[in-house]
Formats: structure tokens, C-alpha cells, sequence
């Protein structure tokens, strides 16, 4: 079975600092993998890689058997890989429909006028905002954002989908909320590679984990195996 995104030796280097270091991992399609480890050790700058907000300075990354790395994010998002951010960044002056329709605007074949409204509102109820879809984004809730932030990359109808810590800082009740939404995404079919430090998370969702340190990928495999390998646990104990 060949991998729905590959990344083969993937290097990033900051001036003197090598923050993904020959990084080789690949993701199946179906597949929820999580991307962990401890604070700096590359996690964001990898999905940065991916898609493509921040150029390779050495291997390659490989999506549904073409080469991405090179591509700008764009050209990467109308391929199919759509992402989140760490920081919730909707546009807080634009009501919901309008933030999800500017997301549909950027498929390959754009979505305008009233398909465009009708397919924006579809997501909006998919991801739990139907009754919100008239308000600025800016007066939702932080959960809610985030909802509409999930609606907004889902616009791209994408194969893959990156999440930057999509779960942080949500409530026990958001969090089962949050992860039921990201479980009935991947139930759809949607392949998803997610960065999250909330273990329940991480156990409730992924069928397997990769885990880096420093750069360096120290751990691969499923997720109850990992997460009680040794050195994962030093690594995050900071040892
Ligand atoms: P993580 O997501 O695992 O917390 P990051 O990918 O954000 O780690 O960071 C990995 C390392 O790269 C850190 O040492 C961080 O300080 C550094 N880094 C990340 N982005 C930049 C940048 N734009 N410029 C310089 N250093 C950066």
C-alpha cells in the first residue's frame, strides 16, 4: 500500500539550528497519526513543511505520489492538504457563512454566489456552527472559532488534513465535543495527522503515534506502544 503523504529525510534548519533533522515518516490513507513531543522539538515547523509554509532545506515530501516540497501552499492546499493553526486565525469582521465561503472561493474549482453560500452552510452545520452561521466570527466562543476554523480548511475538500493543537485549551465537556467531531471526520474517510499534547486526545484518536525530540524522530508506531516506550517518557519528562 503506498502512503497517502511521505516525508522522506525532511531537514529544516534556523540559522544554526536544525529544528527537523532528516525527518522520514509516512501517513496511510484512513489513517489519525499523531505528531508528539516536547515543546520545540519540531512538531510545527514539520507541518510548516508539509504544507508548505516553510521550504524544505533537504529531503523530500511526497503527497498522493507527487512531490510537493517546492510547491507553494497554495498549489499544496488545491492538492488536497488543508491545515489549522496553532492560533485560531478566522476573520473576526466576517460573519461564519462569509469565512467559510472565502475558504470555498480557493478551491480549484471555486464555489461562488449561492452554491457557494449553500455548501458553506452545510459545513457550518457539520462542524456544530448551523445556527451561528449569520454571526461575526469574532463574537464566537473560543470553541466555536475553532469550529469554524475546522469548517474553513474542510472548504478545501481536502484528503489530508493537518491539526496544530486544534484540542488546546478547550474544557473536559469541549474536549469530548472536539474530539467526537475530529472522530466523525475521519469516519468520513478524511486522512488526518494531528499535532496534541492532550494525551486523551492523542489515545481516544490516533491509531498510531510519531514522536519527536530535538528535531529527530525518536519513536513510530501504535499509540499504546509508543506512548510507554522508555525514551518517549524521558523525553518528555525532559531528561
Ligand atoms: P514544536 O512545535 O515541537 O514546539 P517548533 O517546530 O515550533 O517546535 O520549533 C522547533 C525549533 O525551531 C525550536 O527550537 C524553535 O525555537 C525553532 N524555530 C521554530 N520556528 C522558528 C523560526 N521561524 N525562526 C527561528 N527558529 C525557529
Amino acid at each position: 500500500m503506498s502512503a497517502l503523504l511521505e516525508l522522506k529525510g525532511v531537514t529544516r534548519r534556523f540559522g544554526g539550528l536544525v529544528a527537523v533533522n532528516g525527518l522520514s515518516l509516512s501517513v496511510q490513507a484512513g489513517e489519525v497519526v499523531g505528531l508528539l513531543g516536547p515543546n520545540g522539538s519540531g512538531k510545527t515547523t514539520a507541518m510548516n513543511l508539509v504544507s508548505g509554509a516553510l521550504p524544505c532545506n533537504g529531503g523530500e515530501i511526497v503527497f498522493d505520489g507527487r512531490r510537493i516540497s517546492g510547491l507553494a501552499s497554495h498549489q499544496i492546499a488545491r492538492l488536497g492538504v488543508a491545515r489549522t493553526f496553532q492560533l485560531v486565525r478566522v476573520l473576526g469582521g466576517m460573519s461564519c457563512l462569509e469565512n467559510v465561503e472565502a475558504g470555498l472561493a480557493f478551491r480549484p474549482q471555486g464555489l461562488h454566489g449561492r452554491a457557494a453560500r449553500e455548501r458553506a452552510q452545510q459545513l457550518l452545520e457539520r462542524v456544530g456552527l448551523g445556527t451561528q452561521a449569520v454571526l461575526p466570527a469574532g463574537e464566537l466562543t473560543y470553541i466555536d472559532q475553532k469550529r469554524l476554523e475546522l469548517a474553513r480548511a474542510l472548504a478545501l475538500a481536502p484528503r489530508l488534513l493537518l491539526l496544530d493543537e486544534w484540542l488546546a485549551g478547550l474544557n473536559p465537556t469541549e474536549l469530548q465535543q472536539g474530539i467526537a467531531l475530529i472522530r466523525s471526520l475521519s469516519a468520513d474517510g478524511l486522512t488526518l495527522l494531528l499535532v496534541e499534547h492532550v494525551m486523551d486526545a492523542v489515545h481516544a484518536l490516533c491509531t498510531r503515534c510519531v514522536v519527536m525530540n530535538a528535531g529527530t524522530k525518536i519513536a513510530d508506531g501504535p499509540t499504546r506502544e509508543v506512548l510507554s516506550d522508555p525514551q518517549v517518557i524521558r523525553a518528555y519528562l525532559g531528561e
